[in-house]
C-alpha cells in the first residue's frame, strides 16, 4: 500500500523551487555588483582619458606651434633668394664656372648664417648648378632633382614645399622651393632651401609621449624615437607606394607598416593598438593636422592600466551595491518580522479572548456547583426552620378559632399579627433562596451597601444560627458604599459564614463576629468565628479548589475557591488569617461614592 501523504510528495517541489529562487537572487545580486563595478571602473577610465586628453591636447599645441615657427622662420629666404640679379644672372649665363663657384660660397655662408640645413640653386632642367654644400662629398651639385615634385611645383606655380628625405645625403627635411624668374617672367631655375630637422626631433625625444609627424600617406617623417622614422600607419596601395619610390621620397629606408587598431574611438583623440618598433602597446592617440601640405602631427601616450583612482571607483561601487543589496534585505526582514508578530499577535488576542470565555463559563459553572452545594446543606435548616412556623401557624389558626367562638376581638388581632409575621417571615425567607439560587450572569456592577449584604445572608443564615445558639457581634457601616454584583458578594459571605458555623460546632464559646471599616480607600468585611482557626499548615491552601478538611458528603472545597474568585472580579482581595480562637477571613473592596439621595436635597 502506498501510504505516501500529499503533503511529503508536495515539500520537495517546494523546497527546489525556494532553493531556485534564492540561486536566482544570489545570482542576481552578483551580476548587479559586476555590472556596478564595470560600470564605475569604465567611468573612472573615462574620467582619466578624459583627462589626460587635455594633458596631451595641450602638449601637441606645443609641438605643432614650434614646428610651425621653425617653418616660417625659413619660409621668406628662397623668395629673397630668388629675387636675387647674381642668381639670376648665374642661371641665365649657362655653365659659368667661376660665377657658379662665387654662387656656392654665397649660398654656403647664407646657409651658415640663416641656420638653415642646405641652400642650392637648380636649372630649369632641374639640375643643381650652385649649392651651400659644393665642398661637401654629399654636395648636390650636378644632380638632377627634376623628380622632386617641389621642383614641378615651383615651376609650375611659383611655390612648392615639400617633405623628403634628401636621396643624396639620406637625411630627411623640408624642402622650401622658389622659382626664380627671368626679366619677361619665364622660369630660369628653382631655389631650394632644405631644413633638416634632426635637432628638432632631437628637442622631442626627451619629453614625454612618442610624437609622430606624418606626412598625407600617413607615413612617419619625423619621430621623437628613431624607430618610428619611416613606417606608415595606414595601408600603402601598390600604385602609390610604386609612386613613392619612384619619386624617391624615400630613397634607401624600406617603408615598413605599423600593425595599428582601433580600440577605441574618445572624445578628442582614440585609444590605438600599435604593433610598433617598441613592441605591442595600447595607445591613447590625438592629431592635430598641420594645415599645409597634409602633415599631421600625431601624438601617442602609452596607456597605462587603470590606475588606483579606478580600483578605489570600483570599491566604493561594490560598496555602495553592497550598502543597498543590504539595505533591501534589511528592510525585507524587517517588513516580514513585522507581519510574523501582527500574525502572532492577532493569534494570541484571540487565543486570550477563547481563554478568557472559557474560564469565565468554568467559573461560572463552578459558582454554581458551589451554590447548589450550599443549598444542599441549608436545606435541611430549611425544612426544619419552615416546619417550625407551619407548626406555629396550625396552632394559631386552632386557637384563632377558639377565639372567634369567644368573640375576643382583641385576642384575635394579636394572634392574626402573630399569623402575619410567621407568613412574612416565611416569604423573605423564600425570597432569597430563590434570589441565590439565580444564577447570576456575573460582572454586574450596581452601587451597593455591604451591609445589606451582610443583611439577607444572615437572613439565609439565621435558623442554623439560631438552632447552634450562635452569638452574632457585628459592626455596621451605614456610610460604606462599594461596586459589584449584590447577589455573588451575598453568595461569599454565605460561604464565610457555613464555614465559620460549621467550624464553631461543638465549641463553648459560639462567636460571630461580623465587622465593616474603613482602611484608606478601601472597606474590609470581617467575618470571625471562635471555632479554633484553621492549622498552619493547611492556611495557604484553603483557597484551593477542592481543598476540604470535612467529610465526604459534607464538604466540596469548593466554597471558598469560588468566593476567592469573586472577590477578585470585584476588583477585591480575600485573605484569611487566625485570630485569637478562631479564623478571620478578610473581604477588602475598593470604596465607592456614596450615590446622591434625594434626602441630601431634603435637608437644605
Ligand atoms: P468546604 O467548606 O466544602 O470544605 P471550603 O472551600 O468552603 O470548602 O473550605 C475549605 C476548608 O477550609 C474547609 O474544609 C475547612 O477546613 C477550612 N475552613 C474554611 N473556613 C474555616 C473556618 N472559619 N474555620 C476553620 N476552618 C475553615
Amino acid at each position: 500500500m502506498n501510504l505516501q501523504s500529499p503533503s511529503t510528495a508536495e515539500r520537495p517541489i517546494s523546497l527546489q523551487s525556494a532553493r531556485t529562487r534564492v540561486i536566482l537572487v544570489v545570482l542576481l545580486i552578483l551580476a548587479g555588483l559586476l555590472a556596478s563595478v564595470w560600470l564605475a571602473g569604465r567611468a573612472a577610465e573615462r574620467r582619466q582619458w578624459a583627462e589626460r586628453t587635455v594633458e596631451a591636447r595641450g602638449q601637441l599645441e606645443l609641438y605643432a606651434q614650434s614646428l610651425r615657427i621653425l617653418v616660417e622662420r625659413y619660409r621668406s629666404i628662397p623668395a629673397i633668394i630668388a629675387l636675387d640679379g647674381e642668381v639670376q644672372a648665374v642661371l641665365r649665363a649657362g655653365p659659368d664656372l667661376l660665377r657658379r663657384q662665387q654662387l656656392n660660397h654665397r649660398l654656403q655662408r647664407l646657409s651658415l648664417e640663416a641656420g638653415a640645413a642646405m641652400v642650392y640653386v637648380l636649372d630649369s632642367e632641374g639640375t643643381a648648378i650652385a649649392s651651400s654644400n659644393w665642398d661637401e662629398p654629399t654636395s648636390f651639385i650636378g644632380r638632377n632633382y627634376a623628380f622632386r615634385p617641389y621642383f614641378r611645383d615651383a615651376m609650375r606655380t611659383g611655390g612648392g614645399r615639400y617633405f623628403a628625405v634628401g636621396v643624396t645625403t639620406g637625411v630627411p627635411g623640408y624642402f622650401l622651393a622658389q622659382v626664380v624668374r627671368d626679366l619677361d617672367g619665364s622660369p630660369l631655375g628653382v631655389v631650394v632651401l632644405k631644413l633638416e630637422m634632426e635637432e628638432l626631433q632631437r628637442d622631442w625625444a626627451g619629453q614625454p609621449g612618442i610624437l609622430l609627424v606624418t606626412d598625407r600617406y600617413g607615413i612617419v617623417q619625423l619621430a621623437s624615437r628613431p624607430a618610428w622614422r619611416f613606417r606608415y600607419l595606414q595601408p600603402l596601395g601598390p600604385q602609390l607606394r610604386a609612386e613613392l619610390l619612384s619619386a624617391r621620397k624615400y630613397a634607401e629606408q624600406t617603408l615598413q607598416p605599423l600593425d595599428v587598431q582601433v580600440l577605441e574611438t574618445l572624445e578628442g583623440g582614440d585609444l590605438l593598438r600599435i604593433a610598433g618598433p617598441d613592441g605591442r602597446h595600447d595607445y591613447l592617440s590625438l592629431r592635430q593636422p598641420l594645415v599645409e601640405d597634409g602633415w599631421t602631427l600625431q601624438l601617442l601616450h602609452e596607456a597605462r592600466a587603470p590606475d588606483g583612482t579606478s580600483r578605489s571607483y570600483r570599491l566604493a561601487a561594490a560598496g555602495a551595491w553592497l550598502a543597498l543589496v543590504f539595505l533591501l534585505l534589511f528592510l525585507a526582514q524587517r517588513e516580514k518580522n513585522r507581519r510574523l508578530l501582527q500574525r502572532s499577535r492577532v493569534e494570541l488576542e484571540r487565543l486570550v479572548d477563547e481563554r478568557t470565555a472559557e474560564l469565565r463559563q468554568a467559573q461560572d459553572e463552578l459558582v454554581q456547583a458551589a451554590k447548589m452545594a450550599a443549598l444542599g446543606q441549608m436545606s435541611a435548616a430549611l425544612a426544619h426552620e419552615i416546619n417550625q412556623p407551619l407548626t406555629a401557624m396550625r396552632m394559631q389558626l386552632g386557637s384563632l378559632g377558639l377565639l372567634l367562638a369567644k368573640g375576643d376581638g382583641a385576642a384575635v388581632q394579636t394572634c392574626l399579627a402573630r399569623l402575619d409575621g410567621l407568613l412574612t417571615r416565611m416569604a423573605a425567607l423564600t425570597g432569597h433562596l430563590k434570589t441565590f439560587a439565580r444564577n447570576s450572569p456575573g460582572g454586574l456592577r450596581e452601587r451597593l451597601q455591604p451591609d445589606s449584604v451582610v443583611d439577607h445572608a444572615l437572613l439565609l443564615l439565621e435558623p442554623r444560627i439560631r438552632q447552634d445558639d450562635v452569638l452574632v457581634l457585628r459592626r455596621r457601616a451605614a456610610d460604606a458604599w462599594v461596586e459589584g454584583d449584590a447577589i455573588r458578594l451575598e453568595q461569599v459571605l454565605v460561604n464565610l459564614l457555613h464555614n465559620a458555623l460549621d467550624a464553631m460546632l461543638g465549641k463553648d464559646v459560639r462567636e460571630l463576629r461580623i465587622d465593616l471599616q474603613r482602611a484608606g480607600d478601601d472597606w474590609l468585611l470581617e467575618v470571625g468565628d471562635s471555632g479554633g482557626g484553621i492549622a498552619a499548615e493547611d492556611l495557604p491552601r484553603v483557597f484551593e479548589p477542592f481543598f476540604t478538611t470535612k467529610p465526604v458528603g459534607e464538604g466540596l472545597g469548593l466554597g471558598l475557591a469560588v468566593s476567592y474568585g469573586i472577590v477578585r472580579e470585584l476588583g477585591g482581595l480575600l485573605e484569611v488569617h487566625n485570630d485569637r480562637d478562631g479564623a478571620v477571613f478578610r473581604i477588602r473592596l475598593p470604596a465607592a461614592a456614596a450615590p446622591v439621595t434625594l434626602r441630601a436635597g431634603a435637608q437644605e
